[in-house]
């Protein structure tokens, strides 16, 4: 298995690492971004966390393409704060409208590039899904009708099998959200598209825990590990 690391924007002020990943045989692209948003920092770490398994070995692709994008967002990351404006409302909105973005604009080009099958995008929310229905923590995204639904009703009832206190339950909700990378992924490159939600009132290595099983699942889903 090869890793390769890349870097996108190189040389401007939104300049950021990304790996590729190659399997031992060809298979579906997987796409993963996280740190759209600076201040999510269980999923950015999560998402370097699996960059470093498949380089050491630890982690092995077996088939397909795996791109890693850990912390789009490096200005926010530096400042741990959301980032101005708010980078996943800026993903192109129509099938000819541009990102309102450059970060965003490089993140769509590299997933359009390598015809991205799959892309998680990895955040953190507020507040527990399984105690309102009117938060995001604990939640996994799709667009409104998405054939992604039946794989993503699957890594839930998986997680949730695993997760005895059931306040920490996952949920799942189809939401369009134009602008967002998720919406993007699905409308425009019709990409199975996830945005993986860990509450981040819960212990970092709990939510790193969660985020780093949900990828893992996905992987499997695609017949990629
Ligand atoms: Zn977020």
């Amino acid at each position: 298995m090869l890793v390769t690391k890349h870097v996108l924007l190189a040389s401007t002020v939104h300049a950021t690492p990304y790996y590729i990943v190659r399997g031992m045989r060809p298979g579906p692209v997987m796409f993963i971004t996280s740190g759209v948003h600076g201040n999510e920092t269980a999923s950015m770490a999560a998402a370097q966390k699996l960059a470093d398994d498949c380089a050491t070995g630890r982690h092995v692709i077996q088939r397909g393409l795996l791109i890693i994008v850990p912390r789009v967002n490096q200005q926010a990351y530096a400042k741990k704060i959301r980032g101005k404006p708010d980078l996943n409302r800026t993903f192109p909105r129509r099938m000819s409208g541009k990102a309102k973005h450059p970060l965003a604009a490089a993140v769509f080009q590299l997933a359009r590039e390598h015809r991205a099958d799959w892309w998680l995008d990895l955040h953190e929310a507020n507040g527990l899904s399984q105690l309102s229905s009117r938060v995001l923590g604990q939640t996994l995204i799709t667009n409104p009708g998405s054939r992604t639904t039946p794989a993503c009703r699957r890594v839930i009832k998986r997680m949730n099998r695993s997760i005895a206190i059931r306040d920490r339950h996952f949920n799942l909700k189809q939401h369009e959200l134009p602008g967002s990378a998720r919406t993007a992924a699905s409308r425009r490159l019709q990409a199975r598209s996830v945005t993986v939600e860990t509450c981040w009132s819960l212990k970092r290595s709990t939510r790193i825990k969660y985020q780093t099983k949900i990828v893992h699942h996905f992987l499997r889903e695609a017949g990629m590990s």
